[in-house]
């Protein structure tokens, strides 16, 4: 087992429902299917790194409600610690409402982050010896901001590496860039937060500049089916993801961050771990669902070693 880490981050229930089509404003529609499941980036991403066997602990805020246990249930199964899971009376367990068109795949989404957008300085200080001790911490930008402003100073102070995935989009404080480790956009975040469209070496390169003119020592850029574009150390290189029949590309990312993750604390190199993490998250992209479609590391290890890596 590798070093420490932590994922500071969201969770939400996904209430997923088919629908012959969407419907438009006024409109109901009968769903065909009906799915609730354990989510949220920093969850599904936690959960990814726990399953490829990475002594990481899941931080985050829930309600004192029914959808709080699916969280609960989800880490009790897969003997995950809840030391630090935090709970809110204020507020409800976070919820992502997804509509899907089972024509056209199309989907409408509506985001209720509730307990997990209200991270306080008490639950911080109660994270806080637990950050200090992690090698790495891995944050995204679905939990109130400042709680992750004060999450990655307090790491940064400390000598943790600070792991951002810029996902969903929101504008940040280049405070909040300045001296992290790393941060994972995937194209469309990256170009949102530079300007600079990405869709080859280059273009990425450009992106990268910029992110390093923010204070950002390492970039890595997912570029879905195409893998993963890593700029370390005056080294740039796109790590070509595996070809697989994708059938559910959602959480992609996620299961890419956990395994980047995963695969860093064993001391593992970025292009190892970019490696790691393609093979990862392509696993994942043949499974229906989010945090369900995470593979053990059995799974990986075995990919790993049938499949042909162009890397
Ligand atoms: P996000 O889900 O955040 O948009 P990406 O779409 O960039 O992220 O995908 C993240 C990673 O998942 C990629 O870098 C790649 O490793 C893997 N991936 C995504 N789509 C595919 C695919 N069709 N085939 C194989 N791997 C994929």
């Amino acid at each position: 087992m590798g070093s420490k880490i932590t994922v500071f981050g969201s969770f939400v229930v996904d209430l997923m429902a088919r629908t012959p089509s969407l419907p438009i404003p006024g409109e109901t529609v009968k769903g065909s299917v009906f799915k609730m499941g354990a989510g949220g980036k920093g969850f599904n991403q936690c959960v990814a790194a726990h399953k490829a066997g990475a002594d990481v602990v899941m931080s985050t805020k829930l309600g004192r409600d029914s959808f709080a246990d699916v969280a609960l249930n989800t880490m009790t199964e897969l003997n995950m610690p809840k030391d630090y899971i935090f709970i809110e009376d204020e507020a409800s367990t976070g919820i992502a409402l997804i509509l899907v068109d089972e024509n056209t795949a199309q989907n409408e989404i509506v985001i209720v982050s509730g307990a997990c957008a209200r991270i306080n300085d008490e639950d911080i200080a109660r994270v806080a010896p637990r950050i200090q001790e992690s090698e790495y911490v891995l944050m995204q930008l679905e939990v109130n901001q400042d709680a992750n402003e004060k999450v990655a100073r307090l790491a940064k102070d400390a000598g943790v590496k600070v792991i951002i995935n810029t996902a969903p989009y929101q504008e940040v404080s280049d405070e909040f860039l300045n001296g992290s480790y790393l941060v994972t956009p995937n194209e469309v975040e990256a170009e949102l937060m530079t300007g600079v469209h990405v869709d080859d070496l280059e273009s990425a390169s450009k992106a990268a500049e910029v992110f390093r003119s923010k204070g950002v020592e390492n970039v890595l850029i997912t570029l879905g089916g195409n893998g993963a574009f890593v700029s370390s150390a005056g080294r740039e290189e796109i790590i070509p993801a595996y070809h697989v029949r994708a059938v559910d590309t959602t959480g992609a990312g996620d299961a890419f961050n956990g395994g980047l993750l995963a695969a860093l604390s064993e001391g593992k190199t970025l292009w190892e771990a970019a490696a790691f993490a393609n093979a990862l998250a392509a696993l994942s992209v043949q499974k229906m669902g989010t945090t369900p479609s995470m593979p053990t590391r059995e799974e990986v290890d075995t990919f790993i070693r049938t499949n042909k890596s162009d890397f």
